[in-house]
């Protein structure tokens, strides 16, 4: 989001509050709605589509965009949306240096760690030092990636198919993906199955 739209949101926030037409709790409930279930529904989506159908995977790595848009996801903040895959030797991690950028079509409106300057700063810096807060420790051999996501271009993870999901149908799989793992800072697991 530009700062001037984010600065005109504020303002009208601001406003409403003050008129008493909405209370803050209300807003932050609608936005915890979009930051928690609506987009990253849809990202999850794309992720086990992709685990579960080689071809569409090959056609996600190759164009997020147009991949992404035959599951109907597309719109604002999302004209180019380049898809980056885990493997056992790649680790991606996704951050907007700049500002904020953040894939919304399929993951709605990011968090506000996403947003702070420590870890905007920081992702770049010591991506593994950050991972490691955010819980995810890596082999030493395994490279990490960090891509910074612009109003140009706008990254997706698509992480790694955990172990012991072989028999999991494609509804059972897309809840296993959470928002944190397709921006890179977690990795999904099977509960019943290992890693
Ligand atoms: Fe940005």
């Amino acid at each position: 989001m530009s700062d001037d739209l984010a600065i005109r949101a504020e303002a009208l926030e601001a406003l409403l509050t003050e008129r008493g037409l909405v209370n803050a709790e209300a807003i932050d409930a609608v936005v915890s709605h979009f930051e928690n279930d609506l987009g990253p529904l849809n990202g999850a989506q794309v992720v086990a589509r992709a685990w579960t159908d080689p071809a569409y995977r090959k056609r996600l790595l190759a164009d997020g965009t147009r991949a992404i848009a035959e599951l109907g996801f597309e719109g604002p903040q999302g004209d180019k949306i380049v898809v980056v895959e885990n493997t056992p030797e790649v680790h991606n991690l996704v951050v907007c240096t700049l500002c904020s950028c953040y894939p919304w079509p399929v993951l709605g409106l990011p968090p506000a760690w996403y947003k702070s300057p420590a870890y905007r700063a920081r992702a770049v810096r010591e991506p593994r030092a950050v991972l490691q807060e955010f819980g995810v420790e890596l082999a030493d051999d395994v490279e990490v990636r960090v891509w910074d996501s612009s109003a140009e271009i706008r990254y997706l993870v698509l992480p790694a198919r955990p172990a012991g999901s072989e028999d999991l149908g494609i509804e059972a799989l897309r809840a296993l993906v959470s928002r944190d793992a397709m921006i890179g800072v977690a990795t999904v697991t099977h509960p019943g199955g290992g890693a």
